[in-house]
């Protein structure tokens, strides 16, 4: 193991379960969202790390005998930094881990308006190639009761500049998210967005609010209803039914979902259905997680 300076707690996309985490920025510059709990601890306020503190990480693992092929980029939104810091921090992780192959991080839609399709390119040319973009809806009045700062069109430009660049993207869908009173908006204009924005992979989890939802529900002013298993079920029906992928690689199998969906979409748009309609129609006869299964 490797001894690195982590302010906790540290967050990281399941799929960088391999990665080493480098936490380049703590917190979340934005840190708003009203569902979001993660940063929110004093110790988390938002501060990049410097250049000569991570260099003295980086060598740190340099030293140590264990192979590092990918590297996270850690806090909420590590591109909030400029180009000039990224390409500095792309440099020295080519210097001191040499074996690198691929570098990611999560991506806030506004931490690309000050990056041109070039300089995004000549990161891309340095090893980042995967943006986690939380989308969380393509809704925008969704979005503004979450106080997620970003639109449909804010999200879907994200998504074109990423893979202009030559990135690949990851986004993610909260299952539930406007509750029962925008289900089918929520639904709807999420696939749309999907469909504008042909991400490489899509994901979804269902949102919870493990350290209460006081904060998220002041803005619906008592209108937010939290879907009941069905109702998450026919959100993701709706989805389904909306979106028109072509080649985007689906996962809706984060703890927090009762019903496991995986699958390549459009190619396994109709299984899915299925699946989702066979839930909805027929209860018990497809496997669904235990309330005391989902790790939330
Ligand atoms: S941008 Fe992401 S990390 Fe920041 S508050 Fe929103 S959901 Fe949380």
């Amino acid at each position: 193991m490797y001894n690195l300076n982590y302010v906790e707690p540290v967050f990281r996309p399941p799929s960088e379960w391999k990665s080493l985490i480098l936490q380049v920025t703590n917190g979340c510059s934005w840190n708003k969202c009203t569902f979001c709990d993660m940063y929110t601890q004093s110790q988390k306020k938002f501060r990049p790390k410097s250049q000569i503190d991570l260099e003295q990480e980086l060598q740190t693992v340099a030293q140590s005998t264990m192979p590092v092929k990918r590297v996270f980029l850690a806090d909420g939104d590590a591109m909030t930094l400029s180009f000039r810091r990224l390409k500095a921090i792309l440099e020295a992780i080519h210097k001191y881990l040499p074996g690198v192959q691929r570098v990611s991080s999560y991506c806030l839609p506004r931490n690309l308006n000050n990056k041109t399709v070039e300089e995004l390119r000549e990161l891309q040319e340095l090893g980042l190639r995967l943006m986690y973009v939380g989308c969380e809806s393509g809704d925008d009045k969704v979005l503004e009761l979450v106080e997620k700062g970003e639109t449909y069109q804010s999200s879907l430009a994200a998504l074109n500049k990423i893979r202009a660049a030559g990135m690949k993207s990851s986004v993610m869908i909260l299952n539930g998210l406007g509750g029962s009173k925008y289900l089918e908006q929520h639904a709807i204009n999420s696939a749309k967005l999907m469909n504008d924005g042909q991400p490489d992979y899509l994901s979804t989890l269902v949102v919870s609010f493990p350290l209460g939802d006081q904060r998220f529900q002041e803005n619906f002013k008592g209108d937010f209803q939290p879907l009941q298993q069905t109702e998450l079920f026919r959100e993701m029906k709706i989805m389904l039914e909306t979106l028109e992928l072509e080649k985007t690689i689906f996962r809706s199998d984060h703890a927090s979902n009762y019903l496991v969906l995986k699958g390549t979409l459009g190619k396994d748009k109709q299984k899915l259905l299925n699946t989702v309609k066979a839930a909805i129609n027929k209860p018990g006869t497809i496997p669904l997680r235990n309330e005391w299964e989902r790790g939330l």
